[in-house]
């Protein structure tokens, strides 16, 4: 047996050993906050750390009344839902839940997903088809990219954030479908905040140059909600412009839960409820999930300090890092790259840091381009100025450090 799976398995294993690109995982100890326990895989010790690398921005996994709400629907709904959403998974939790998240939004109308990654490949693979464009920002995310592909449709891929290349891609693709015959159908495509930068879309004039040409706008708001704008309702908020025709979100990392949404017209979710297979054959998320994301919902609706108090710890780290001399432009968002450009210095920082009790990991190539190798810092509202002061002048020392030794 180990002979037959070794076909499939070694020469991609050993290529990724050699060039670096292996993954393993981090053992955390402890629910994920502001600070950690993680487990040292090399000495097998735990310790605490400040914990720079979190989706949870809002710090809503540990609030009491949150973990007893959750807790409360277990005991109401039990453990499983039992069935697809359309046999006999639908329960109350769910459909109050795509009201909240509607009325959150400013939407008609919203559909939840088990995952925001399901979110994105149902809700491309169910509007697009063959003979359609979808025009895809460079730096999309990758469930945003397997949407695409399985809808079977040609995709542009556009110059990040470039409106410019957006357009021209555009006027390509409605000079091809002329000449070919065939009626122009086109969707533009966006992460709303930037995975791996932390910058934004330009909504605005994603909004005019998609319209202008008869195309859909698609943005993804998995690290938006609850971080963009003064509420946390996102990038329409943030520059007081219309809305994107289809919005994707999750549930999984500002509200602190697990699940993804699309947002938008009440005749959007009622097709996709009927044409998206991600939300069709699957068991519906377990009653007291949604239960969770509803009330965390709810929650930063009635805690918009909670989505100030962030912006004001992004601010104030970005601000440290420049007081310790580092290049860095104060985030729009809650994602803070400090770009190092040497793949191994890089990494001998990041693991250096967490020597120091401060965990911010390293993302190099293939994640980003080469030579743009970068530590990816992201903030929660929670984190303490003496926390975000200490990893800042840490980070700024090794930073200035010529010959870190990698710990064997
Ligand atoms: C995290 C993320 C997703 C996936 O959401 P999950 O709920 O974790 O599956 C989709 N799109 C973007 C841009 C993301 O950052």
């Amino acid at each position: 047996m180990s002979t037959i799976i070794s076909k499939f398995t070694d020469a991609a294993l050993s290529e990724m050993r050699q060039n670096h690109t292996y993954r393993t995982m981090r053992l955390m100890e402890s629910p994920e906050a502001s600070r950690v326990l993680l487990r040292d895989t090399k000495d097998g010790t735990s310790r605490e750390q400040v914990l720079l690398a979190s989706n949870s921005y809002l710090d809503l996994a540990n609030v009491p009344e949150l973990k007893q709400a959750m807790a409360n629907a277990v005991l109401e709904w039990g453990t499983g839902s039992g069935g697809a959403r359309l046999t006999t998974g639908n329960k109350t939790p769910h459909v109050e839940l795509e009201s909240e998240i509607a009325r959150f939004k400013g939407e008609e109308a919203a559909i939840t997903f088990n995952t925001g990654y399901m979110a994105n490949v149902g809700t491309i693979s169910a509007l697009c088809g063959k003979g359609d464009y979808v025009f895809s920002d460079e730096l999309n995310h990758a469930s945003i990219i397997d949407g695409i592909r399985l809808s079977r449709s040609k995709c542009l891929v556009y110059k990040h954030n470039d409106m410019a290349d957006l357009e021209r891609a555009i006027l390509e693709a409605k000079d091809a479908a002329g000449k070919s015959g065939a009626e122009f159908r086109g969707m533009v495509v966006t992460d709303a905040v930037f995975s791996m930068d932390g910058d934004l879309a330009n909504l605005p004039e994603l909004l005019r140059i998609a319209h202008r040409h008869d195309c859909l706008l698609m943005i993804d708001e998995a690290h938006a909600t609850g971080v963009i704008g003064k509420t946390g309702r996102g990038l329409a908020e943030h520059y007081g412009c219309g809305h994107a025709d289809v919005t994707v979100g999750t549930l999984s990392k500002a509200v602190a839960a697990e699940g993804g949404f699309v947002a938008g017209s009440a005749k959007l979710t009622d097709f996709l409820r009927n044409k998206a297979r991600s939300f069709i054959f699957t068991t519906a998320m377990a009653p007291a999930v949604a239960a969770a994301a509803l009330n965390n919902l709810k929650f930063i609706n009635a805690h918009p300090e909670r989505v100030l108090q962030l912006r004001g710890k992004v601010n104030f780290f970005c601000e440290s890092l420049r007081c310790e001399g580092l290049d860095v432009a104060t985030s729009p968002s809650a994602i803070v790259p400090i770009v190092i450009g040497d793949e191994a210095k890089a990494m001998q920082v990041s693991e250096a840091l967490q020597e120091r009790g401060i965990l911010i990991p390293a993302i190099r190539y293939p994640t980003v381009a080469k030579g743009q190798a970068r530590l990816r810092a992201s903030l929660m509202a929670t984190h303490t100025k003496e926390e975000l002061e200490f990893a800042a002048h840490t980070l700024a020392e090794l930073c200035n450090t010529p010959n870190l030794v990698p710990r064997t």
